[in-house]
């Protein structure tokens, strides 16, 4: 069979291996189920923002483990892998109860580790086109997205996220969520989002997450947001 794992490795680009995750629409595996994407970028590449280290630990380690975890689960409920992520986070209520709490956590942190690799690796700067205007639209400007997604961020208590969500007509909103829930829990998209889980920004920034999330900015792809504002309307955006 000619897998994707091979055409990607013709093609000899982690950029293709993005690219092709981001048409599939989830990290999925015809033998993981799930799989982790490698980083389309290499590790250093949101220095001096977010060190490399910090990176490489949450990328290998920390997201590593939701998707070894999400896996243990399928292997004990096959009815389950044939499913797609999003389909079991939109619906969690179809998932066994023993396992939902699990398929929760680990499904919600794979889907929002690989939007959250997606969206970053960039030059940061200010938003383009279609979601420019958006945000103009939306927010009332890009310094007020700033001001409310931080303050947002700094607000999550413990360990979460902060997205900006898409809805099918092009409108954003802000949303915040505790641990790894995901607005698609709520059939919602999430153009982009930012961790504040301390594993986030712990060695470069401490107890300073106002500071993380300021420099955060500094690293958004923008390219790469528009890519998936396209998706969202065009109804093919997944995680
Ligand atoms: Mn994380």
């Amino acid at each position: 069979m000619f897998t994707m794992d091979r055409r990607c490795l013709i093609l000899g680009s982690a950029a293709v291996v993005a690219a092709s995750a981001l048409s599939r629409g989830y990290a999925q595996s015809p033998t993981g189920p799930f799989k982790l994407d490698p980083l389309p970028y290499p590790t250093s590449k949101n220095e001096p923002y977010i060190d490399a280290q910090t990176m490489e630990i949450h990328h290998d380690r920390h997201h590593a483990a939701y998707v070894n975890n999400l896996n243990g689960v399928m292997a004990q409920q096959p009815d389950l892998a044939k499913r797609p992520l999003l389909e079991l986070l939109t619906d969690l209520n179809s998932v066994p109860e023993a396992v939902r709490t699990t398929v929760r956590n680990n499904g919600g942190g794979h889907a929002n580790h690989t939007m959250f690799w997606q969206i970053m690796g960039g030059a940061g700067g200010e938003p383009k086109g279609d979601v420019k205007a958006a945000i103009d639209r939306d927010f009332g400007g890009f310094d007020k997205l700033q001001d409310q997604f931080n303050t947002a961020g700094t607000r999550v208590f413990g360990s979460g996220w902060v997205f900006v969500t898409v809805a099918r007509d092009g409108k954003l909103a802000l949303v915040s969520k505790p641990n790894q829930d995901t607005p698609l829990m709520d059939g919602q998209r999430t153009l982009m989002g930012n961790d504040v889980w301390e594993h986030a920004y712990y060695l470069k920034y401490q107890n300073r997450r106002p500071d993380y999330l300021k420099a955060w900015w500094n690293v958004v792809n923008w390219d790469k947001v528009s890519e998936r504002y396209s998706a969202a309307k065009a109804g093919t955006l997944t995680i």
